[in-house]
């Protein structure tokens, strides 16, 4: 079996500057883009460039026949930002890298923002700017839409407005046959419903329609403390989720780094109204002692939010993410924060390191909205909150280094799942876009969740699909 013929074709119908063979510069220098070295040291067989709809239709047309003889499979690549290795890249295959695929429209009767598939999301808040208008996206400028719009994704502004996939009100997808369809609440509500939390399994999206809001400038920033802190900030946390609030946005870590040679502990907090210090984010705001010299606590724009966010994040090193969820409960936490602590002896001394642990709040009122127009597929719902997803993040920079850190960070996973599990605190939900190779996001949305996947994808793709997409996660 031989990925060329599949190439040859694909070279009959796009341009020569649509198609990169391995080894080319231009080839070396879109591999080499991603966010985690760990992705962009799988090398595919050619990467093809998309400019339109009609490419990606003709795309699917011409390789199907290669796909289903199994000589081809291939990757969908957005910006690259999600560092599980092969879930947009593909050794020996085909990648289509959907970056040229732009364009940001805003309907201004309706208010409804169109955003091609190629974008990031500081591109789209610049644009929203001129209009003093807001939407769910990622807090990062940088990061992508699909990996966001069809995974569920946290903004800003989730507290009140939902997950960012509940916010997309239709999906333009281009089906394994190459036929363009559109699924929203009215449309298609099936394949609508899997979009949102299904990922990359259904197809190719080209264009994804969102609600905007009015949004003005906001309050937020940073705040570095010492550790001894964490156990107060993380009983002000479950307080805090306990205590519905929708104009909020709390993220608190702990974390080392090489750079500092020592843990600390790192608050992210956002108000989203035009308040100065806004009283009720002082238990995390006020934190003593704090490293006043990098607390960066101001009113900020969301464009200026998102680069802030993007800068703090290293790229072409090797990154790993890894994730669970559990109920806002302070002694899971704390639990969850020292064996964190106990864990980084192990990894401190690997070059480059970055080891971290997350909790991002998910709210009743983000939670309530997972069943707005038609639903998600996630299988959260209000009733099962407040709840905190935990995330463990990793950087480093040596390849010997891979089987440590990645060994660290999954006995760390499970031993926190263990412990919820043990004192009845544990969710089974687990972010597809923080998830590593070890864990099931789509066997976490639970058993009627899956089963419509796979019943859509059957539908949809007459299976196709999944020979295509080697790396699909049903
Ligand atoms: C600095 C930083 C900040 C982040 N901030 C946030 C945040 O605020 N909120 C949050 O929820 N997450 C955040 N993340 C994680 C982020 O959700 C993922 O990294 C996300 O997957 C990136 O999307 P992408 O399109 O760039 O990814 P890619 O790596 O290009 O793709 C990710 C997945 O989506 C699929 N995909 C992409 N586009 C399409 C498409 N058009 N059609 C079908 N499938 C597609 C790919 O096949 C792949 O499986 C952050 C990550 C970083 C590095």
């Amino acid at each position: 079996m031989s990925v060329n013929p599949a190439v040859e074709a694909l070279k009959q119908v796009l341009p020569a500057d649509q198609l990169h063979l391995q080894g080319t510069d231009e080839f070396n220098k879109l591999n080499a883009s991603y966010l985690s070295a760990l992705e962009a040291e799988i090398l595919p067989a050619a990467i093809v460039l998309v400019k339109t709809t009609e490419d990606v239709s003709t795309f699917l047309k011409t390789i199907k026949p290669f796909v289903t003889s199994r000589q081809t499979a291939f990757a969908i690549r957005g910006a690259g930002q999600q560092p599980l290795p092969g879930c947009a890249n593909i050794q020996g295959g085909i990648t289509l890298d959907l970056t040229l695929l732009r364009g940001v429209e805003l309907d201004i009767d309706t208010g409804i923002v169109s955003i091609c598939a190629g974008e990031r999301w500081g591109a789209v808040y610049e644009k929203l700017s001129h209009h003093g208008l807001g939407v769910t996206g990622s807090r990062s400028a940088k990061g992508g839409i699909g990996g966001l719009a069809l995974a569920g994704g946290l903004s800003f502004f989730s507290t009140r407005e939902g997950f960012i996939c509940d916010n997309v009100v239709t999906y333009e997808i281009v089906l394994a046959s190459g036929e363009v369809v559109k699924c929203s609440a009215d449309d298609n509500t099936d394949l609508y419903k899997s979009l949102r939390g299904g990922g990359n399994n259904f197809g190719i999206v080209t264009k994804y329609h969102m609600k905007t809001f009015k949004q003005g400038p906001f309050w937020g920033g940073s705040v570095f403390y010492y550790p001894p802190s964490f156990p107060d900030q993380i009983d002000a946390l479950v307080h805090h989720l306990n205590d519905a609030q929708v104009e909020t946005h709390v993220m608190i870590s702990l974390f080392f780094a090489a750079q500092f040679g020592a843990a600390l502990g790192l608050n992210q907090l956002y108000y989203t109204r035009d308040v100065e210090n806004p009283p009720i984010l002082d238990p995390f705001a006020k934190v003593q002692p704090q490293l006043e010299q990098y607390n960066s606590m101001r009113m900020i724009n969301l464009k200026d939010a998102a680069d802030e966010q993007a800068s703090m994040s290293a790229s072409g090193i090797r990154v790993a993410y890894a994730n669970t969820t559990v109920k806002a409960d302070a002694a899971t936490l704390k639990a969850a924060a020292e064996k964190f602590t106990a864990r980084l002896d192990t990894v401190k001394d690997c070059k480059g390191i970055v080891f971290s642990l997350t909790f991002q709040p998910y709210p009743v009122s983000l939670l309530e909205k997972c069943l707005s127009a038609g639903g998600n597929v996630t299988g959260l719902t209000g009733s099962s909150g407040p709840l905190v997803s935990i995330l463990v993040l990793m950087n480093w920079e040596n390849k010997e280094d891979d089987s440590k850190v990645l060994g660290v960070a999954r006995g760390l996973l499970e031993a926190i799942d263990e412990d919820a599990k043990a004192s009845g605190q544990a969710v089974p939900y687990k972010y597809l876009n923080y998830a590593l190779d070890f864990q099931d996001p789509i066997g976490s949305y639970g058993a009627e969740n899956k089963l419509l996947l796979q019943n859509i994808l059957k539908l949809e793709t007459s299976e196709l699909i999944l020979l295509m997409l080697e790396n699909a996660s049903l």
